[in-house]
């Protein structure tokens, strides 16, 4: 944790102001153990996750530099772009886009953002009448290069986010084109979550005597989420989930789905049975996307469904529940996943629906953090046949974690039970077991519990079935992959005023 407050910091007034009015009251790990380098001029090798506070721990140092050295006034009468952060979603391009103004806002410095999928003009205009801090998706910034919008010349500070993301989704060349085009002298900020050698080696190539600041993965939950598992047939899951969202006070959810197809045939169902849903994951176009998140942000939709990877660094205020469709592989994941709720002091609840096959997650889920999630029992689809037998979760060794109330029926913990045979031995014996893939459902032979809701309805929920079940393997690998790198979500206080980031 972090000792220091931002008046210790050396920063100026106005920024110390916009902090303030902020809510922020104390910098993150990652904010004190940079901020002071990056005054200093140091190159910076951040190793952190989006959730940590990376953002103000960059854009803050920028700030004082460019408002010091008189930034804002423009050479010539125009403004020159000193400042260009590269990440590779529009989603986050515009959440830094936001923290910057804010940070900023008791500055004369100007701030823009450019990403693809959508018309360029707006992005033009805001170019040409001159900014000092660029923030940009590579594409669309190599496409206003070449036409000559954007001149990095007088480029001093050169922010690359989200760096094994940026390799992931296949973007290393157009990064490697708009670093050849950047001036040699910079500072230069290198940030990403996990360090595989290839981006090892860009960071080597990119950073001259780097300071290095690593958070530290996650491993706990957060105290003021409240959590709770529902054991359920998988094929009853739909049914379950709408049956919560119809009795229970959940005025927001983002519901996690492992994959792009079943997170798109969910919110279908959802829908459908007269709650507003929207999905949002990597094949929507920008523009869908972002709408889904609007829509959501601003409670016209109540549920979002969304694949880790899409949610990955999107920052919701005031989000009352999350709900695990499925359980993650990754205990990680999980933690991460729930971290989006119960922020800022908020309460948050965080719901799992688990299936017989998910039940060894669980238990590894309960392993890493080392606390019991308690179990709803009483609710209209409860497991039938021998899944009904109990799990083994291996009891943690503290049980600090607060009960929360309960919300329907008794509950027991996932601690208390064992696992039956048949699934311990499934996991076991597949050689994938713990990788991410999973093995097909063989599970849907229940749905006779609940009510029949339509045609469209039973013909929805078998086609999600059939997705999940086909997609469960690169899907899950993939949201696997990208989850794995979780690292430590900062949880300290927020914002009071509104304005996402
Ligand atoms: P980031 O990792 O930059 O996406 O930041 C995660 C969240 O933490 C954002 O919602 C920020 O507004 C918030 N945040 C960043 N720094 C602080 C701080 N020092 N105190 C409280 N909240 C913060």
């Amino acid at each position: 944790m972090a000792h220091t407050s931002f008046d210790q910091l050396g920063l100026i007034e106005p920024i110390l102001k916009a902090l303030q009015q902020e809510g922020y009251s104390t910098p993150t790990p990652i904010q004190a153990q940079s901020i002071p380098y990056l005054l200093e001029g140091r190159d910076l090798l951040g190793v952190a996750q989006t959730g940590t506070g990376k953002t103000a721990a960059f854009a803050i140092p920028i700030i004082q530099h460019l408002a010091v050295d008189g930034g804002g006034t423009g050479r010539g009468g125009k403004r020159i772009i000193q400042a260009l952060i590269l990440t590779p979603t529009r989603e986050l391009a515009i959440q830094i886009d936001e923290s910057f103004r804010s940070y900023a806002r008791h500055t004369r410095l100007r701030t823009t953002v450019i990403f693809g999928g959508v018309g360029q003009k707006p992005q033009t205009d805001a170019l040409r009448s001159g900014v000092d801090i660029l923030v940009a998706t590579p594409g669309r910034l190599l496409d206003l290069m070449h036409q000559g919008y954007v001149h990095l010349n007088d480029l001093r500070f050169f922010v690359l986010d989200e760096a094994d993301r940026m390799l992931d989704m296949g973007f290393i060349h157009d990064v490697r084109k708009v670093i050849a085009a950047l001036p040699k002298q910079r500072q230069t900020l290198f940030f990403s979550a996990t360090m595989p050698p290839e981006v090892q080696k860009l960071s080597a190539s990119l950073l001259t005597n780097p300071v290095k600041v690593e958070v530290t993965p996650v491993s706990s939950t957060a105290e003021t989420v409240q959590q709770e598992v529902y054991f359920v047939d998988k094929a009853n899951k739909p049914k379950l989930l709408i049956h919560l969202l119809n009795t229970r006070d959940i005025p927001v959810a983002l519901v996690f789905s492992r994959t792009k197809h079943g997170a798109d045939k969910l919110a279908r169902l959802i829908d459908k049975a007269g709650i507003r849903a929207e999905a949002i994951h990597g094949n929507k176009a920008q523009n869908a996307r972002q709408r889904a998140l609007n829509n959501f942000k601003e409670r016209k939709t109540r549920v979002l469904v969304a694949t880790d990877i899409a949610a990955r660094g999107i920052d919701i205020d005031s989000l009352s529940h999350v709900v695990n469709y499925d359980i993650p592989n990754i205990p990680e994941t999980y933690v991460h996943r729930i971290g989006r709720t119960g922020r800022a002091g908020a309460s948050g609840i965080a719901i799992s629906l688990c299936d017989a096959e998910e039940r060894a997650y669980l238990r590894d889920i309960t392993k890493l953090i080392n606390r019991q999630v308690p179990v709803v029992e009483e609710h209209p689809y409860p497991v039938s046949g021998e899944h009904a037998e109990p799990i083994a979760v291996p009891t943690p060794q503290r049980h600090g974690r607060r009960g929360g109330q309960q919300q329907q029926g008794q509950q027991r913990h996932a601690g208390d039970v064992r696992e039956p045979r048949n699934v311990r031995q499934h996991r076991e014996s597949r050689p994938d077991a713990g990788r991410g893939n999973r093995p097909a459902a063989e599970n849907n032979g229940h749905a006779g519990h609940a009510k029949a809701q339509g045609t469209d309805f039973a013909a929805l929920t078998a086609e999600l079935m059939r997705d999940l079940d086909q997609t469960a393997g690169g899907g899950h690998a993939k949201a696997a992959a990208g989850s794995n790198n979780n690292r430590r979500r900062w949880r300290g206080p927020r914002r009071n005023g509104g304005g996402g980031r």
